[in-house]
């Protein structure tokens, strides 16, 4: 049994309580244990002493408590200090809102401190934001760990857990680089690199453990991609798509519209690779509203022209129905047979469907994760393409490629992401990029609105509805529960019916209702029976219905920025002006800042920029569903040079036999993605 997955239960001093405290901060086994990373570290070094504070530094202090109060201010703030002596002056401590301090810090006791020196009213005081209590187990060491923590661990009981399992535990790492590579590359050993990024031994040693470390994570990344993504590449089986008709130039001439030059582009690349005798792998890269859906439809019109089923899969119902209804009318007229498969389609119909596909009957499926279940199989798939595909784990995308051999592959998405970290994240992918809107668009105007100014936004709405527009009201997102969120839409949808617009259909929307039912109300809004549709999240992605021109955003505040702009491009659709009001009370800078940044620009590549320098490697580029987020050490927006070795070194490291169980380990925990 590898040591290293012992699960830390087994440690010395871990009973089953407190190995569930750890299993809380995501720490399962050893493994786990050594790359919980510090949030930060505490200098118990330079020390100030209290008679040299000057206001607006931050120092470190070692003192001790005279005298302890916890008070209570006005606005409800839950304030503890305590009066610190150092032998050379007395000072206060100041803590906020943490009520359990008065149970252990008391006086007598010996404190580390590190804050921020604050002037209030003349009268000296420190703002608390590391402290120690020193005592017989506090280590003696100059630089100290600071890590994550949950109710019932502290940071002693850390510290040490760490000290003893770095002793004990950490000489079972393998190490997969070999000493050439290390020297070639100026990396440290993995075991320096473990031990100066829990302990440091001072500034240079905790660089080069974070760099090793870094890149240790990348490593594990790539391989866990490898893992997942059996890209068998045996060119005799490869799917070469050859018309045999003149499907494409029926459908080509059947089109509402003429194509853009980036769409003509992106398409020429795929039809490219689709008639060459390899795998197309390709990413097709478009912001929200640039015209994906049509190039999917001709990708699919030539796989079948060349004899081949293809499958579309988008993450949501609605969506899901949206290209069933747009393909059909792409191809109407023509002999293209279709079906849709969703978690709604009704058993009876179900039945059909999969002996129909089995035989090759239904030439292109359009569904949503319904399709990767088992029963699900084709004759020969020839082509699959995945939609919003940020919303799918890679092993999704495994299974449905799975379903055929060898099948064409066409991804999408709208999410901006940067050249190396694309290639990064999906290994052997080629990009197309439609980087321009179809003409006649003009940029949504988008405002942000108090809470308390609501009326204006609603008076706007009248205007625009009397003149035909169409509106989406999206509720608030409530993270801790589905059922909140949907109270709040109910709630918000019977206040505008009967209170705000007693004289216009307002319709609901939300994902809770049965498919059915979805489709039925979607359509409703499509037709414009229904002109005002307050919703939730379904509809962040894809959703088009080109004559609704306001974007109404509710608690616009906590939403990340893709997000907002996703939503947002659910209008701007047709050649009216569109507007996007986003109704919020933000409470900190930075919610305040998206908002801004929202009214500022349209172009989702500068939103992911700003995104960036806000609150680094955002949700823009669907890192949590690369399990991106499991990164500790490494950074996706400052780390190039990493990311670059990393892809150099992935095929030189040593093979390990354990690699693949710690890959899963660090990568696998998350690859579930809720179902809409
Ligand atoms: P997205 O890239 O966000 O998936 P869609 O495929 O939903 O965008 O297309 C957005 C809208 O633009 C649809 O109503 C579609 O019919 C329309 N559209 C697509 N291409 C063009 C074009 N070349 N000219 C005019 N309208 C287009
Ligand atoms: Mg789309």
């Amino acid at each position: 049994m590898d040591r290293l997955l012992a699960s830390v239960q087994f440690l010395k001093g871990i009973g089953p309580k407190r190995s569930k405290q750890l299993n809380r901060l995501g720490v399962e086994t050893v493994f786990d244990l050594l790359w919980l990373i510090p949030r930060s570290y505490f200098n118990r070094g330079n020390l100030t002493r209290i008679s040299g504070l000057k206001s607006a530094n931050t120092v470190n202090i070692r003192a001790v408590v005279q005298a302890v109060q916890a008070n209570r201010s006005r606005r409800g703030m839950q304030i503890f200090k305590a009066l610190l002596n150092d032998g050379s002056g007395q000072v206060t401590a100041v803590w906020f809102n943490q009520p359990f301090l008065k149970n252990i810090i008391t006086p007598g006791k010996e404190l580390f401190i590190s804050g921020r020196v604050n002037n209030s009213y003349g009268k000296i005081e420190i703002n608390v934001s590391e402290y120690e209590i020193m005592d017989k187990s506090s280590l003696d060491c100059k630089i100290l760990p600071v890590y994550p923590l949950t109710e019932g661990l502290n940071q002693n009981l850390l510290r040490s857990l760490m000290l003893s399992t770095l002793q004990g535990y950490l000489p079972f790492y393998p190490e997969i680089l070999n000493e050439e590579l290390r020297r070639q590359y100026e990396l440290c050993d993995i075991y320096t690199a473990f031990r100066n990024i829990h302990f440091p031994s001072g500034r240079e040693g905790y660089l080069q453990a974070r760099k090793r470390l870094a890149l240790e994570e990348l490593l594990l990344f790539q391989i866990s991609l490898c893992l997942e993504e059996k890209l068998p590449q045996d060119a005799a089986n490869c799917k070469v798509h050859q018309e045999k008709n003149d499907l494409v130039i029926r459908v080509m001439n059947n089109l509402p519209f003429q194509l853009t030059d980036g769409q003509t582009k992106a398409i020429n690349e795929i039809y490219h690779d689709m008639g060459s005798p390899s795998n197309m792998n390709r990413l097709l890269q478009g912001d929200v509203g640039s015209g994906k859906t049509v190039v999917a439809a001709l990708a699919m019109a030539k796989a079948v022209a060349s004899g081949f089923q293809a499958a579309i899969m988008a993450p949501t119902e609605i969506l899901a129905e949206q290209h069933f209804n747009s393909i059909n009318n792409l191809f109407k007229g023509t002999e293209i047979v279709t079906a849709r498969l969703t978690g709604g389609t009704s058993t009876a119909e179900r039945r059909m469907i999969l002996e129909a596909t089995e035989r090759g009957e239904i030439n292109i499926v359009v569904g949503t994760h319904a399709l990767i279940q088992e029963t699900v199989k084709f004759s020969d798939l020839g082509l699959v393409v995945i939609d919003e595909q940020h919303r799918f784990g890679v092993r999704q995308r495994a299974m449905l490629t799975e379903k055929g051999t060898m099948p064409d592959i066409l991804v999408m998405t709208a999410t901006p992401i940067p050249r190396t970290l694309a290639l990064t994240v999906y290994g052997k992918l080629d990009l197309s990029i439609i980087d321009e809107l179809p003409p006649g668009r003009k940029p949504v105007i988008t405002r942000y609105i108090k809470q308390s100014a609501r009326k204006q936004a609603y008076n706007f709405i009248h205007k625009e509805v009397r003149k035909q527009m169409q509106v989406y009201v999206v509720c608030p997102l409530v993270e801790e529960s589905e059922n909140q969120d949907l109270q709040a839409a109910v709630s918000l949808y019977e206040e505008l019916r009967d209170n705000i617009f007693p004289d216009i259909k307002v319709g609901l929307l939300h994902g809770r209702m049965k498919s059915a039912e979805k489709g039925y109300i979607m359509n409703l809004f499509k037709k414009g029976i229904i002109q005002i549709l307050v919703t939730t999240t379904v509809i962040e992605v894809g959703v088009d219905v080109p004559n609704a021109s306001i974007m109404v955003i509710e608690h616009a505040e906590r939403f990340g920025l893709s997000q907002l702009h996703q939503l947002r491009g659910r209008v701007g659709r047709g050649k009216q002006q569109a507007y996007c009001l986003l109704i919020g009370n933000p409470h900190t800078e930075e919610a305040l800042k998206r908002l801004q940044v929202m009214e500022s620009t349209c172009d989702g590549f500068k939103l992911a920029q700003e995104d960036l320098l806000i609150r680094g490697p955002g949700d823009f580029w669907g890192v949590r569903q690369h399990g991106l987020h499991q990164l500790k050490v490494a950074d996706l927006t400052r780390d190039h040079k990493i990311i670059e070795l990393s892809r150099q070194l992935v095929l030189r490291i040593k093979p390990i036999e354990n690699l693949k169980n710690y890959v899963k380990l660090k990568f696998n925990k998350s690859d579930k993605i809720a179902p809409n």
